[in-house]
């Protein structure tokens, strides 16, 4: 992965593109601009409003319980919806919810600067615990997991557990939809690796236009993604040119576990060397295949969990409570 360290690295001496000046300005490879601080700020707020309104992600009464964890991504994004809301007349204030798997010496850290972000904001802030909800903490799994047969990494376990802790914790606070942070490039890897591991049913169901599911939206909240089209060093230099104050470090299991989700990130970041559009032809994949597999993939009948009555595909548990039971023998 790109080790991202010193913003100012980015820039060098040159004109910019958009207004002329000669200072100091950013070289976007993939597109070829080369942009001073303050257009860069500017064509990074665009592109986030078209995103939205593109791919129709708002309605303008939407309550939005913003995902935040405290890093750069998710701060960014809760620091344009702001600007965005403040446009708009009918809007309802935005909540920030924040997930606290129980992660030592990180996740504490990381939630309190999404709090005092929210503080300086006026925006009101939740978090919700795996210890409060689940009754473990990711540290405690970490280390049960590693005692069974079954072995998963870490990361497998987060992901279900947290997933449903967000969507669930934004229902209960009377959300419409739900936004998270997660940026271009992960938003290719996770198609790179929906591909590698051939799971076309979900490319199927990630596509954007699909029609209403009643069935399916009485369990989950719409989902969406305003920073997909910006690579994470542009969010990288987008929030330390705004002085956006996040949490830098990355959660420890992500470099303990060799997950393959790391080596397709770093073969993203290595092709990024030659074809800086990589990410995006990869986005737009997602975007053309996902529509044609939707158009023909028959939808799959799922069984509801017997514990939570959410869908659990052909099991009569869903994964959540699997690993609920699991973690409270
Ligand atoms: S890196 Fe893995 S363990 Fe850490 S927060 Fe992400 S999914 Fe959870
Ligand atoms: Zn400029
Ligand atoms: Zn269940």
């Amino acid at each position: 992965m790109t080790k991202i360290t010193d913003f100012q690295l980015f820039f060098q001496k040159g004109t910019c593109t958009s207004c002329k000046k000669d200072t100091f300005i950013i070289h976007r490879k993939h597109s070829g601009d080369k942009l001073c601080s303050t257009c860069f700020t500017r064509s990074i707020e665009k592109i986030i409003y078209k995103t939205i309104s593109k791919y129709k992600m708002l309605n303008p009464s939407d309550k939005i319980i913003v995902g935040v964890s405290g890093g750069k991504d998710s701060l960014t994004l809760l620091h344009n919806l702001i600007k965005i809301q403040e446009k708009n007349y009918q809007a309802e204030p935005l909540i920030a919810l924040s997930i606290n798997e129980g992660i030592n010496n990180y996740r504490n850290n990381s939630i309190k600067n999404a709090s005092e972000f929210c503080k300086k904001h006026k925006i009101e802030h939740h978090a919700f615990s795996f210890k409060e909800k689940i009754g473990i903490t990711l540290d405690e799994i970490n280390k049960t997991k590693k005692k069974t047969d079954n072995f998963r990494y870490t990361c497998n376990y987060c992901a279900v557990l947290r997933r449903r802790l967000i969507n669930d914790g934004a229902k209960e606070l009377g959300g419409d939809v739900i936004a998270l942070g997660h940026n271009l490039t992960d938003i290719a890897e996770t198609y790179l690796m929906n591909l590698l591991f051939n799971r076309f049913h979900l490319i199927s169901n990630q596509y954007f236009f699909k029609p209403e599911q009643a069935e399916i939206n009485k369990y989950f909240l719409k989902k969406i993604n305003p920073l997909m089209k910006i690579p994470e060093e542009e969010i990288f230099l987008y929030a330390n040119i705004n002085q956006i104050d996040y949490y830098a470090s990355h959660c420890p299991f992500r470099e303990q576990d060799p997950i393959l989700r790391k080596r397709v990130l770093h073969f993203i970041e290595e092709c990024k060397q030659f074809s800086p559009e990589i990410e995006f032809n990869l986005l737009n994949g997602f975007l053309k295949l996902s529509k044609i597999l939707y158009g023909q993939v028959k939808p799959r009948k799922f069984n509801s969990c017997e514990q939570c009555g959410y869908p659990s595909g052909n099991n009569t548990l869903c994964n959540y409570c699997q690993y609920v039971n699991k973690f409270n023998q």
